[in-house]
């Protein structure tokens, strides 16, 4: 099928809060605002940012855990955000999450063999012979014995319950699995296995992951595109090589320059941004960065910057560094234009 596998355009999530002492009674929590991009098979889309920008709460609509306040989330073209219960069941084949937490994911009271196979059994009934060969297969695929399937969690270290976590999510066979901090409670060279095992099963199964995480150690390895967020909305979209060879949004750039080096030959950007992110209840006008931005001008304490191409598959929202008058954004070939739409929200790129 032609296009991208996952398209989100707009998707936005405000969740309104009681009257208190502190909140008006018209308070929400702006989660997630008009977010949009696209993910195509067999491709890594990381979404990367300080914890509370909204990156989890994407996750979750994603996978319809919380229904979005805007916006579509489209999987092969059908828009699943506006799906009931019963008609979700069937798209549920095609997506698949893996949590942060692997042993409070897990059913404590299940083997690990019922662990696997109780999504397909959602679907249908397999025999007690079909039951053992699925979850040996998929127990080899992560690279576990598949005489394990008859222990439980709790008999499992933290690394061999993440696999299982991730066996769990591929028994549907899915095209989309979405990783929500998959190896953030690991140990490094745990974590080195999971993502070289990840690696290896998209290249296998043709697998698209969206892999949410904090650690751009982590993203580096991992993407092959990166989406920026800070405060519900992303402010930088770019191919990963390209983001972290040079950051385009103030951001992104802070980011970068905060994040630990192993690479001594490797020159640090300047010193990150201070300050803290501001509340999603109250947040500042115009471009959200502004209080805690070196580069800001008057403008960005009044208009949102639109997310606009800058480049060939890049897009950032800035006033300063990607003003949406910019040359390159002007004369961008009208076949550029619509490959970039799926990511970039129309309605304010053309603003
Ligand atoms: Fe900084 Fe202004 Fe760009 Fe926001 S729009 S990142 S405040 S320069």
């Amino acid at each position: 099928m032609s296009g991208p596998l996952l398209t989100v355009e707009n998707l936005t999530k405000h969740y309104p809060l009681d009257a208190g002492f502190l909140t008006k009674p018209s308070s929400v929590v702006r989660a997630v605002e008009a977010v949009s991009f696209s993910v195509n098979a067999g491709e890594t889309l990381c979404i990367v940012g300080e914890s509370g920008c909204g990156k989890s709460t994407v996750a979750r609509l994603l996978m319809r855990l919380v229904d979005p306040t805007g916006g579509r989330v489209l999987i092969d073209g059908t828009d699943i955000a506006g799906l009931r219960k019963h008609e979700l069941r069937a798209w549920r084949r095609r997506m698949q999450m893996v949590f942060q937490d692997p042993y409070s994911s897990l059913n404590p009271r299940l083997t690990a063999g019922q662990i696997i196979t109780e999504p397909v059994e959602n679907f249908e009934r397999l025999t007690r012979k079909q039951h053992n060969a699925l979850a040996a297969d998929l127990l080899q695929k992560v690279g576990m014995a598949p005489e394990m399937m008859h222990r439980l969690p709790s008999e499992l270290s933290g690394g061999q319950r993440q696999r299982l976590g991730i066996a769990r999510a591929l028994a549907l066979k899915p095209a989309l699995v979405i990783l929500d901090e998959a190896v953030s409670a690991l140990d490094v060279s745990v974590q080195a296995q999971i993502l070289n095992l990840l690696l290896d099963l998209q290249q296998q199964m043709g697998i698209a992951f969206v892999f949410i995480s904090h650690d751009l150690g982590v993203v580096e390895h991992i993407g092959h595109r990166v989406a920026v967020m800070y405060l519900g909305r992303i402010v930088e979209l770019a191919p990963c090589e390209a983001l972290f060879a040079k950051p385009v949004h103030p951001y992104t750039e802070a980011l970068i320059a905060a994040a630990p080096v192993p690479d001594p030959t490797r020159v640090r950007l300047e010193a990150p941004v201070e300050g803290e992110v501001p509340s999603p209840i109250n947040p500042p006008t115009g471009c959200a960065f502004h209080p805690r931005c070196p580069l800001a001008i008057e403008r960005c304490r009044v208009e949102v910057p639109p997310l606009v191409q800058i480049a060939h598959g890049r897009a950032a929202a800035c006033h300063v560094r990607a003003p949406a008058s910019d040359v390159v954004a002007q004369t961008i070939n009208a076949s550029l234009r619509e490959r970039l739409a799926s990511f970039a929200p129309n309605e304010e790129t053309k603003a």
